[in-house]
């Protein structure tokens, strides 16, 4: 499965694939970024078998790869069927101990700007592309502000959208014959990301109207904004695994949820694991081990009051 890259090695106090043990910590890249979820899981469906606890139904384990690059292996599984007859689903992503129930969507995409090349003393004999690429910046950034003051969503808050990379001309004096940039957009329920395609869209169309020279729009990735019933049987179950009820939260991050939930069945969802919110793709990322233990208690008892 999976992992980001690890960064400078020389930032780590520990190697960060020895899996380093200080105290309550394990760490290690991937110890919270969700290897200790998947194996909490696997040991717990181990541990369900060997005490062959009765269970009127099937549990499945959906291990993911390239969850971190555009979340392939979710969307496998789900063009394969393997999420067409789910009741309910958890993402075993670090929640430490919150019950994260809906989240941003996300779109990536990018705007390619032709030109013509000309000295930069005759303009007139080219077609700057920086040009035309800024009108863009300026009108989306215009039509992204309206859809943020126009829409929130109680959890999750609003859409957030940044141009977060632009490139453009070669030479200081010669009109820029190409000029692109990439931005990232977060999307919410309530706008989702059918409606900011064709907004983007739109815009580009307005753009190019009568230019000899059109800006070409490319969407890299489109995950949908997705949430589940508050109320569902599922956290109903995962609440009475504890004395206290667990916050339930909403975050901005995407998960394996966007592509499952194109499955053919309507099922509950929660984004339950260990390790901590805040550590994913960072140095010295760890997780509580007593969590992590803990974790596989709390899965081998939700699957079996689930399936009760
Ligand atoms: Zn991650």
């Amino acid at each position: 499965m999976d992992v980001v890259d690890v960064g400078n090695e020389d930032d780590w106090t520990y190697p960060p694939f020895s899996g380093h043990i200080e105290g309550n910590k394990l760490y290690g890249r991937g110890s919270t970024d969700m290897k200790s979820g998947l194996v909490a899981m696997v040991i717990a469906l181990i541990e369900l078998k060997e005490a062959g606890t009765p269970i009127k139904g099937t549990v499945k384990l959906l291990a993911t790869v390239g969850e971190e690059i555009g979340q392939l292996g979710a969307e496998q599984l789900t063009n394969e069927s393997y999420a067409d007859d789910l009741d309910a689903l958890i993402i075993g992503e670090p929640s430490n101990y919150t019950v994260v129930y809906t989240h941003m969507g996300s779109i990536n995409y990018t705007v390619f700007s032709p030109g013509k090349e000309a000295h930069s003393s005759m303009p007139q004999e080219g077609y700057n592309s920086i040009i035309h690429l800024n009108k863009f910046i300026t009108k989306i950034n215009e039509a992204m502000e309206e859809v943020t003051a126009a829409y929130s969503n109680k959890e999750l808050g609003r859409t957030i959208h940044n141009i977060t990379i632009i490139n453009g001309g070669n030479q200081v004096n010669s009109i820029p014959n190409r000029a692109s940039l990439q931005a990232n957009i977060r999307s919410i329920p309530e706008f989702q990301n059918d409606k900011i395609i064709a907004l983007l869209e739109k815009t580009i169309d307005e753009l190019n109207e009568g230019e000899p020279f059109k800006l070409q729009l490319t969407i890299t990735q489109s995950k949908n904004a997705v949430g589940s019933n508050k109320k569902s049987s599922l956290i109903d179950v995962i609440q009475k695994q504890f004395e206290k009820p667990l916050p339930l939260l909403g975050i901005a991050a995407t998960t394996d949820v966007a592509e499952f939930i194109k499955a053919k069945s309507d099922f509950d969802f929660v984004i339950f694991g260990p390790g901590v919110i805040t550590l994913p793709h960072k140095v010295d990322e760890y997780v509580e081990i007593d969590n992590y233990l803990d974790m596989i208690e709390k899965y081998k008892a939700i699957a079996k009051d689930y399936l009760a």
